[in-house]
């Protein structure tokens, strides 16, 4: 027994002996910081592919998010979805859709100027095949600057060298114009600055469009005015699929699709917003159709279900095939 033991102890001294790695290997050999998979998401509609793509994240406290509703209430609906009730976890998420006749991006991401916890947009579309030097187009929904500010790099360089810039014209006509800014919320005054920052490089390249447009091919202009005088949405067709691009006709749905009628700090006209809330819900849930949020939890895609006065997410069932 004591010989066993012996020879074992023997044994497991030269196995020490023999893991005596240089320093350097040792350190190859630690395990690696633990990292989620790259942040994208590929879906067919039709014979167009669906990217979405995350940008990462912003906090905020829920605290004086909704306009006039009492926090504890916020935080019973929070509650419901099994979110915090102190911290609001706002993410971004940038939808592609690549098309016979060109990629397009819907909105542009924050261009890693405006919160440490977002700015991944660049690396996951790197992971995820997309060049920013092959988007053909880059369509805005509003000029808010979580959707504009990576139009550019921080020395203000076109993010997107080769694209056309495509925007609502209700949209421009508000932020391009400074003597708009008295008649604009305090908070959303840096918009003007930041319109005339982003878009500059750009000149020559920004094509207006309007409500109904058909804006390239297979992507249409749906008015959804109230978050921003001209925030609008986009319908995306390919034969018999569809779907739309929500933007910010609600920031987490969460909150704005359980109560379209609330108004949140970041809505330019509270009523127009929720009233353009129900109405685009309305149809997206009657149609069934598929939809992606920019301020949905990741992979930011799936239908609106009614639900008692108002409205439901339902996430899309995650496929590992495209
Ligand atoms: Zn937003």
């Amino acid at each position: 027994m004591n010989t066993d033991r012996r020879g074992l102890f023997a044994g497991s001294a030269a196995v020490a002996a023999a893991l005596a790695l240089p320093a350097a290997a040792q350190q190859a050999a630690a395990p690696p910081a633990p990292a989620q998979a790259p942040g994208f998401y590929r879906f067919k509609l039709g014979g167009f592919t669906v990217t979405t793509v995350h940008d990462g994240f912003f906090r905020r406290p829920v605290e004086g998010f909704v306009r006039g509703v009492p926090t504890a209430e916020v935080q019973a609906l929070l509650a419901e979805a099994f979110l915090p009730g102190d911290q609001l976890t706002i993410p971004f998420t940038i939808t592609f859709v690549e098309t016979p006749r060109g990629l397009y991006v819907f909105d542009a991401g924050t261009g890693a100027q405006m919160a440490p916890t977002a700015g991944q947009m660049a690396a996951n579309m790197r992971a995820a095949g997309l060049d920013p030097a092959r988007v053909t187009g880059v369509i805005v929904s509003h000029f808010h600057g979580d959707h504009i500010t990576g139009l550019t790099t921080a020395q203000n360089e076109r993010a997107f060298p080769n694209a056309e810039i495509i925007v609502p014209a209700a949209e421009w006509a508000w932020w391009s114009d400074d003597a708009n800014a008295a008649r604009s919320p305090e908070g959303q005054r840096p918009n003007f600055a930041n319109t005339a920052r982003r878009f500059g490089p750009y000149q020559g390249r920004i094509r207006q469009v309007r409500d109904g447009e058909e804006v390239a091919p297979g992507i249409r202009a749906v008015s959804a005015h109230g978050h921003t005088p001209g925030h609008t949405v986009y319908h995306v067709a390919d034969g018999a699929d569809q779907m739309m691009f929500l933007a910010d006709l609600t920031n987490r749905p969460e909150i704005g699709a359980r109560r379209p009628d609330w108004q949140i700090v970041f809505d330019f006209d509270g009523e127009a917003a929720a009233a353009t809330r129900r109405r685009v819900f309305d149809r997206v849930a009657s149609e069934r159709m598929r939809v992606t949020g920019y301020h949905y939890m990741f992979p930011s895609t799936g239908f609106i279900a009614r639900e008692g006065q108002g409205f439901r997410f339902v996430p899309a069932d995650w496929s590992s095939q495209v």
